[in-house]
């Protein structure tokens, strides 16, 4: 068995929460410049610069890359031979969601939902656990921004409704959502499982770099390629002003689901597809 105390498990979110709010990741920033020459709206190109203008300035002053800061977002995986001494570890993330949040001056936007009273530390945190061999600690913390997860959407489809039904459902939410989520977008999608399967590996799918397609199943990554192809196609462009990046990635996960029932969960991301990663 590791020991691995939950103080340090606190010092790796906090330094977490800092860095992906004020560091955009190289995968969306190589993403949005290879896509620089192949834009043709004029318009579209400026936002793109701008983009790559706004993420610099925010690594160089230290600031973060959107005043949205999110919700914040964990998936962890606990090794079965680690032992988290001292508080159990949704208290340690927590905690170190409040620190970073706190001394990274990040805005908090966590609220009751009804009363919409501001709890005042970004908490609680969303945390996803998945038990797996070994004695590491892995988090994975992606700081999710509302105006594109307010673009979201789930359907029960009809298995008969097939790949066909499915294709129209996303094009369909993305056409619908056009500039509220800050395009170019990342759209992670989830099929199949339960309801709330399906909206878990849609927000994982958020989680995979830009650029790498599913490489689990080879159907699924030629049909991530189609699907970027035609929503870039939709005309929607940066931030919604005409172009043809709409979308920088399409990410897919699936899940067996049951013989009556075909999930679909389109979860959206905006430009600042924030998300990094710790390993203790
Ligand atoms: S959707 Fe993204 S880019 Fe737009 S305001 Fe929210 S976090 Fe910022």
């Amino acid at each position: 068995m590791r020991t691995i105390s939950s103080d340090d498990t606190t010092k790796e979110v906090k330094r977490l929460c800092i860095e992906a709010n004020l560091y955009l990741g190289e995968d969306v920033l190589t993403c949005i410049e290879s896509n620089l020459p192949k834009e043709q709206n004029p318009v579209g190109k400026d936002i793109l610069n701008i983009l790559i203008e706004n993420a610099n300035i925010a690594k160089e002053k230290a600031i973060p890359i959107c005043q949205d800061t999110g919700m914040a977002v964990f998936f962890v995986q606990l090794g079965q031979e680690v032992i988290i001494e001292g508080k159990t570890i949704e208290e340690a993330i927590n905690d170190g969601v409040r620190k970073g949040y706190e001394e990274g001056y990040l805005r908090k936007s966590v609220v009751h939902p009804l009363t919409r009273k501001n709890t005042k530390d970004n908490t609680p945190a969303i945390i996803h656990y998945e038990m797996v061999k070994g004695d590491k600690l892995v988090i994975e913390f992606a700081p999710k921004g509302f105006g594109s997860e307010n673009m979201s959407k789930l359907k029960m489809l009809k298995p008969s409704d097939g790949v066909d039904g499915i294709k129209k459902f996303i094009i369909e939410t993305v056409k619908e959502a056009g500039p509220n989520p800050c395009p170019p977008i990342v759209v992670g999608v989830g099929i199949g499982g339960t309801v709330d399967k399906c909206a878990q590996i849609a927000k994982k799918a958020l989680l995979r770099d830009v650029g790498k397609y599913n490489y689990k199943d080879s159907y699924i990554a030629d049909l991530e390629i189609e699907l970027l192809k035609e929503i870039n196609s939709l005309g929607i462009g940066p931030q919604g002003l005409g172009g043809n990046t709409t979308a920088l990635a399409v990410n897919i996960e699936t899940f067996p689901t049951h013989i009556a029932g075909l999930p679909v969960v389109v979860n959206i991301n905006c430009h600042a597809s924030r998300h990094k990663k710790v390993v203790i």
